[in-house]
């Protein structure tokens, strides 16, 4: 019989790394949060063989005083809970302190960042618990990340890694996702050295046409409503659209997938449409912080209100209003 022993801490943190690090764009996705919870302006994201070989983003938020460094590639260290009560007034996009950690433990990472009060920036690299740095290194102030050979040494988990195209294709997705949310960002994308992503920061309508398209916005309708603390915004396909579009769901400007409010926005397409159409468009849902929990899942893309029907009625209404109201007569309408 084989006895019990402790796991070693790299073992420890390539099994937590699992949950969060799935693939280049799950990298791409904590990399570029981190960078919005760091107040960028500008982000600037360099890929590699679909970000396998190499993920670079780069921005000019605050950086990580100098004191900081190591902390930041540290399991369990943050610089964004609140003091009291910390998982009920969640604001940032980050709050776990896993995410560069968990990086470390299955590519090699290296953090260079600069603060405003500082005359240098620091660099420092971590691959598979053996760290180098901190030591000088130049550049303006803000930080800049790259995550190299991900999953090198992890081969079990390598293998479920897609071509190029493939995993550049939801590296690409993601950033579309981020830059909906964060009109007010510029965001830039290369891949293999060709730049293929420009998105100024603009109105939020300029944006949705730049990632969207111009079709997009010619076919749908713009919805805002209110109820109390509630408040929705965006734009919904017309239901007679010809064309075609994603669903983005938004939640406190974060990116979601929710039964709930899927469910909703289907519901009410049902109302002025028969039939199990998708129905595309982009929606921004803001509510107080504290009525929902975003620490449902490791990757943040599930949450959980807690007023779940009180939601689910506020959207289904918003949309049913907006449908109903600018729907050309010819069209099929049914009160339930
Ligand atoms: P979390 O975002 O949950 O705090 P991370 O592992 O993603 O955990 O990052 C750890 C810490 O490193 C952050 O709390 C933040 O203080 C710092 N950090 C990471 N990326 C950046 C960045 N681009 N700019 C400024 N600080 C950063
Ligand atoms: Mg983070």
């Amino acid at each position: 019989m084989k006895r019990i022993e402790a796991l070693s801490p790299l073992l420890i943190s390539q099994i937590a790394a699992g949950e969060v690090i799935e693939r280049p764009a799950s990298v791409l996705k904590e990399l570029v949060e981190n960078s919005l919870d760091a107040g960028a302006r500008n982000i600037v994201v360099l890929l590699e063989e679909g970000g396998v070989r190499r993920i670079q983003v780069e921005d000019d938020g605050h950086g990580i005083h100098p004191d900081d460094l190591s902390l930041a590639l540290q399991a369990h260290a943050t610089s964004k809970l609140a003091a009291t009560d910390p998982l009920n007034h969640i604001v940032t996009l980050g709050f776990r302190g896993e995410a560069l950690a968990s990086m470390a433990a299955v590519a090699r990472v290296t953090v260079t960042a600069r603060v405003a009060e500082a005359v240098h920036a620091l660099t420092m690299t971590v691959s598979g618990g053996q760290v180098e740095g901190p030591r000088p290194a130049a550049r303006s102030i803000g930080c800049s990340v790259v995550v190299e050979d991900l999953f090198s040494h992890t081969p079990a988990r390598r293998k479920f890694l897609r071509s190029t195209s493939t995993e550049f294709g939801h590296c690409d997705e993601l950033l579309r996702r981020l830059a909906l949310a964060h009109p007010e960002v510029t965001f830039r994308l290369s891949h293999q050295g060709r730049a293929l992503r420009h998105w100024p920061a603009l109105t939020l309508e300029a944006r949705v046409r730049g990632i969207l398209g111009e079709d997009f916005l010619n076919q749908s309708l713009p919805i805002e409503d209110s109820a109390g603390p509630l408040h929705l915004s965006g734009w919904i396909l017309h239901p007679t659209a010809a064309s075609r579009a994603e669903q983005y769901l938004f939640v406190n400007g974060r990116f979601v997938r929710d039964r709930l409010l899927t469910q909703a926005v289907r519901q009410a397409y049902q109302d002025v449409l028969h039939g199990q159409r998708q129905p595309g468009g982009v929606l921004f849902l803001s509510l107080d912080p504290a009525r929902v929990d975003v620490n449902v899942h490791p990757a943040k893309t599930e949450v959980r209100f807690e007023e779940g029907q009180a939601v689910f009625r506020f959207v289904w209404q918003a949309l049913h209003k907006t449908l109903t109201r600018t729907t050309p007569g010819g069209l099929e309408f049914v009160e339930r």
